[in-house]
């Protein structure tokens, strides 16, 4: 049987299969070989696009304005050589197939992550309104934990028809998938996830007190209600995607998936053995990019870097959040439709919030005499921290513990704080639930944070689609398909995070930096060998559903 995917639902494409397919993605006329294409940003979307454009033969130039690796971000303890803070993607879910396929290629290994009770965690906290609870699985919870849990899977049946469209995604049966997903699309896009729950007979037969559950302990990996006003639609694929199911971390730290990645040489056309994407950047990338033209004198695409220095391009692939095509980088504005601007500048971001600290040794394992118990667990709590992850790099070794992990409101009560100041907040909260644990003594070096909405070449953690954005989402997915396009309007692509279908997962990002790569294939003069359609083939027939 083929493993489950992020099959669809809006394009169910096999993405893993074309990846893997032995006659390769496509090919260029040879007079277009060697032909240098922009591609700004080197988080994980531009750095496997460019890795699928050197192969077919032309040069990707990167640009990168902040850190290589963008949200794939894995930052290093002082001193240590593997006690890593994962800032950015942490927990990859087995269905993410594309982003697997670059794991695999790249020889990165993976391991469970520990998840709120899940074995890979051992044991699970939950403390809410004061009350403090300890678990190794589900049912060691009081009932009304199963209940909720219950609850939410007959509610995704009721309004979503669950179980059918994941069976038609097992099946890879993109014809069922659209049957069953496009109604959805109409029925949902306008309509919040806490309507979802509050308009579903499952919970509304119960007390508001399981709505609340819910929304503070969620369905696997943490609370949800930070995306209660979220488009519904939004929260179904990650559902159906299984994209909060059998989630792995990468050993040693993601980031070294786009960095292998970059490093490592490729089999390519046209360019000689042992090429790699750093080699054809002569080892570095090129810095911010601040603007994008339309050079009048030739009909190229003109990008101008940090240090004032401008190169022509046929074709530029955009990976950056689509808002800093306003803020940051001065965009030629007939390079889009007005209708698509309306989408690259309406799409929302969530706020994000991380805090770690290295422990000296994974004390947490340490038993309590009179519980028999660990003195600390992976925890879940309505107090500031919301989630706590432990992180073992066996015994004696040091530790990272992630403190805290918030989204939205809880993001921005630390967003101007200190990182010292954000750990002292996040220890007296932990306090309550562990009296008698004196967490700050095991603590070593300096604690790593991050709020992504600070950062300029962020401006926030992940899109949020909000009520009524399907419209706009599939204006910029759709945007690869540029042969009804008017000329001024073509050769400027757009990947990443922000225009896909599955925001916060990295596999939305791989998703559309696979489209990307064959609309520039196709800009280019190339073609899909017939026995390996891509993406652009299929969307015709396949691709998302249009609304009015
Ligand atoms: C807090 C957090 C938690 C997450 N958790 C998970 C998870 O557990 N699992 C999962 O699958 N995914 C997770 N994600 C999502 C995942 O990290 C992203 O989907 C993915 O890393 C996005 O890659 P990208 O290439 O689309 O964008 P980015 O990584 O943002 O890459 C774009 C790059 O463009 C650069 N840039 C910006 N402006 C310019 C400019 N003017 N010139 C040049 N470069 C520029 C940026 O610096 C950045 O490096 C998480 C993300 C965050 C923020």
């Amino acid at each position: 049987m083929t493993e489950f995917s992020a099959f669809g639902p809006d394009f169910p494409f096999a993405y893993d299969d074309w990846l893997k397919h032995p006659s390769g993605l496509g090919v260029l006329p040879p007079e277009r070989c060697g032909e240098a294409v922009a591609v700004i940003g080197a988080g994980a979307a531009g750095v496997m696009a460019g890795h699928e454009l050197m192969k077919m033969g032309l040069r990707p130039i990167l640009y990168e304005a902040g850190k290589f690796g963008g949200r794939l971000r894995s930052e290093i303890f002082e001193g240590t050589e593997d006690v890593v803070a994962e800032l950015g993607g942490m927990r990859f879910p087995i269905s993410s197939r594309a982003f697997y396929h670059y794991v695999d290629l790249v020889g990165c290994e993976s391991a469970p992550f520990p998840n709120p009770l899940t074995p890979a965690a051992g044991s699970t906290v939950i403390d809410l309104e004061g009350e403090t609870l300890f678990a190794r699985k589900l049912d060691d919870l009081p009932p009304l934990y199963r209940e909720v849990a219950e609850a939410y899977a007959a509610a995704l049946e009721e309004g979503a028809r669950f179980s059918e469209i994941r069976a038609a995604m097992q099946a890879r049966d993109a014809a069922r998938v659209k049957e069953l997903w496009d109604p959805l699309v109409a029925a949902w896009d306008e309509r919040t996830f806490y309507d979802f729950i509050t308009s579903s007979r499952a919970f509304s037969s119960l007390p508001f007190r399981h709505r609340e559950v819910f929304g503070q302990v969620g369905f696997g990996t943490g609370g949800w209600d930070s995306d209660f006003p979220n488009s519904m639609l939004e929260i179904l694929r990650v559902n159906l995607c299984g994209l909060d199911d059998d989630q792995r971390y990468i050993v040693g730290g993601v980031e070294q998936v786009p960095l292998r990645l970059w490093r490592q040489p490729a089999p390519c056309a046209h360019w000689p053995e042992g090429t790699s994407l750093a080699g054809l950047n002569g080892g570095a990338t090129r810095g911010r990019a601040i603007r994008i033209r339309r050079d009048p004198a030739n009909g190229k695409l003109a990008v101008t870097d940090r240090w004032g220095r401008e190169d022509l391009y046929e074709a530029v692939l955009v990976t950056c959040q689509s808002h800093l095509l306003t803020t940051s980088i001065e965009t030629d504005e007939a390079l889009f439709d007005q209708k698509l601007w309306m989408a690259l500048d309406r799409t929302r971001y969530m706020q994000a919030a991380k805090t770690f600290v290295m422990a000296d040794r994974p004390f947490w394992k340490d038993l309590d005499p009179a519980t028999g118990r660990p003195v600390m667990s992976m925890t879940l709590t309505d107090r500031i921290t919301r989630g706590t992850y432990l992180f073992d790099n066996g015994p004696d070794r040091p530790a990272a513990i992630c403190l805290s992990y918030s989204w939205m409101t809880d993001a921005l009560k630390v967003l101007p704080l200190e990182a010292e100041k954000r750990v002292d907040l996040a220890l007296a909260a932990l306090a309550k639930i562990y009296p008698g644990v004196d967490v700050a003594s095991h603590i070593r070096g300096n604690p790593i944070c991050v709020s992504w909405e600070r950062d300029e070449n962020f401006l926030g953690a992940f899109k949020g689609a909000l009520p009524g954005h399907y419209r706009y989402n599939h204006r910029m997915y759709g945007q690869f398909m540029q042969a009804d396009l008017p000329p001024e309007q073509r050769g400027i692509f757009l990947a990443g995070d922000g225009i896909s279908w599955t925001p916060a997962w990295v596999e939305g990002a791989a998703q559309t930096a696979l489209n990307a790569v064959w609309g520039i294939m196709r800009h280019f003069g190339g073609a899909s060998p017939a026995a390996n359609p891509g993406p652009g083939e299929l969307y015709p027939q396949i691709g998302p559903r249009a609304l009015d």
